[in-house]
């Protein structure tokens, strides 16, 4: 592996012998003291290949690896930050509606494939919705429940027009099971804004119940935590 870069760094035969020098060579120069690297080759990629596998290594722990949302560990953290140093946000806090049935009548890998699917398109249309400027974020809870972080965002009616914008996406699209079947799925939302005082864990009850008045008002609705 180490020859090959050091190789393909001097080499450019092919066009992909090229590709994979120079983006080796951009990787070796996002090393810190990277770029004087590249006059040693051989000890450039022992470095590069260090340098890959922490940072694999940093991505596995705070991703789920079925969906690539963040992971449980990566959320709690956040709402601990967040809550500590008194910034506002919003929390919506998702579930699949009747997955077991789906997982039951197309299986558990079409169901895996809706999960990332949903994480996939919703993933992108936040990045769309991004508000002042900050990162919000989804994480998967547990299951086919997944946390979405609304950074300063404190008015419940802003954080409900981007759940319910997310809701809408979701049952106006089809997933594809095979060529010819086509199905619709709906997923419910409880939202609720973060408070002085919160815990990560009040403010997860909160919107844990919300959503719950959500599946019990009939599913594929969006529901705000009363205050
Ligand atoms: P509700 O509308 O009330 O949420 O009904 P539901 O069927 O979605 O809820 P329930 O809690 O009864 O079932 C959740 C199902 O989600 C059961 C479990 O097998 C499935 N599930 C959880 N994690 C995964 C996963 O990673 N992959 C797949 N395929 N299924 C999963
Ligand atoms: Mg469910
Ligand atoms: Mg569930």
């Amino acid at each position: 592996m180490s020859d090959k870069i050091a190789e393909s760094s001097i080499l450019t035969e092919s066009p992909s012998q090229k590709e994979a020098a120079e983006e080796a060579n951009r990787t070796i120069a996002k090393v810190p003291g990277g770029t004087g690297l590249l006059s040693n080759p051989e000890l450039g990629a022992e470095i590069l290949n260090k340098y890959e596998e922490s940072e694999e290594l940093k991505a596995e722990n705070i991703r789920d690896p079925l969906t690539g949302a963040f992971n449980r560990r990566f959320l709690d953290r956040q709402l601990e930050n967040k809550l500590q140093s008194g910034q506002k946000f919003s929390l919506i806090m998702m579930d699949v509606d009747h997955f077991k049935d789906f997982n039951d009548t197309y299986g558990h890998k079409n169901g895996d494939r809706l999960l990332i699917e949903l994480v996939r398109t919703m993933s992108a249309r936040l990045r769309l919705t991004r508000l002042n400027g900050e990162k919000d974020f989804m994480a998967r809870y547990g299951g086919e429940e997944f946390a979405i972080v609304l950074s300063n965002v404190d008015d419940p009616v802003i954080a409900k027009n981007v759940a319910e914008n997310l809701r809408q996406m979701v049952s106006d699209s089809k997933f594809n099971i095979d060529d010819k079947t086509k199905i619709e799925k709906t997923i419910s939302m409880g939202v609720a804004v973060s408070k002085n005082g919160d815990t990560p864990e009040d403010l997860i009850v909160r919107a844990d119940k919300a959503l719950y008045t959500a599946k019990d008002n009939g599913r594929n609705r969006v529901e705000v935590a009363g205050v």
